[in-house]
């Protein structure tokens, strides 16, 4: 199923762009490029990407903040990628959910966006209680089929709490050999 998950690319940098490209394509990724946030708010809205990869240094929005507007509207994945490392930790408690520093290994990048979307939403059997409890005082209705209408859209229900999933995603990292 993650074989043909449609991903966004937001970077600005071609040849970082072209190297996740290939490495992603050459996985069996559907991956679309953006080099601006402005492209990027286009393609969100256009495509509903299984995943988005986001550079946080853009030249025309802070990658942060087109995070924060990309998890107002959805709790779709996003794998961030900076080159300062410092970063990083505010980025997974701002609920980003992985992080991977430049330079990188396009393999290591492979990998993690796997492992992202083997945790997305469509992927688990059941939604728990306290996330159906917590969309549901957000103004979320279920309809039964593990699916929410939100806002007029029927979407997946989300997964876990983002809380719950950067503290994963953190001691992971952290414990990885990549850094
Ligand atoms: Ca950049």
């Amino acid at each position: 199923m993650t074989g043909t998950a449609r991903i966004v690319l937001v970077e600005d940098d071609p040849a970082v762009a072209e190297l996740v490209t290939l490495y992603l394509r050459n996985a069996g990724f559907a991956i679309t490029h953006a080099p601006t946030a402005a492209k990027a708010r286009e393609l969100f809205a256009e495509m509903h990407p299984a995943l988005v990869i986001l550079d946080l240094g853009l030249p025309d929005t802070d990658g942060n903040a087109l995070f924060a507007e990309i998890r107002a509207r959805s709790d779709t994945p996003v794998l961030a990628l900076t080159a300062r490392a410092e970063e990083k930790l505010a980025g997974l408690d701002a609920g980003m959910d992985d992080f991977v520093t430049k330079p990188f290994d396009p393999r290591e990048l492979v990998a993690r966006v796997r492992a992202v979307l083997r945790r997305a939403p469509q992927h688990l059997p059941h939604a728990s209680a306290p996330v159906l409890e917590r969309h549901e005082r957000a103004g979320v209705e279920r309809d039964g089929r593990h699916r929410a209408r939100f806002r007029g859209a029927v979407r997946p229900l989300p997964r876990s709490s983002r809380s719950m999933r950067a503290r994963s995603s953190s001691v992971r990292t952290m414990g990885s050999p990549y850094h």
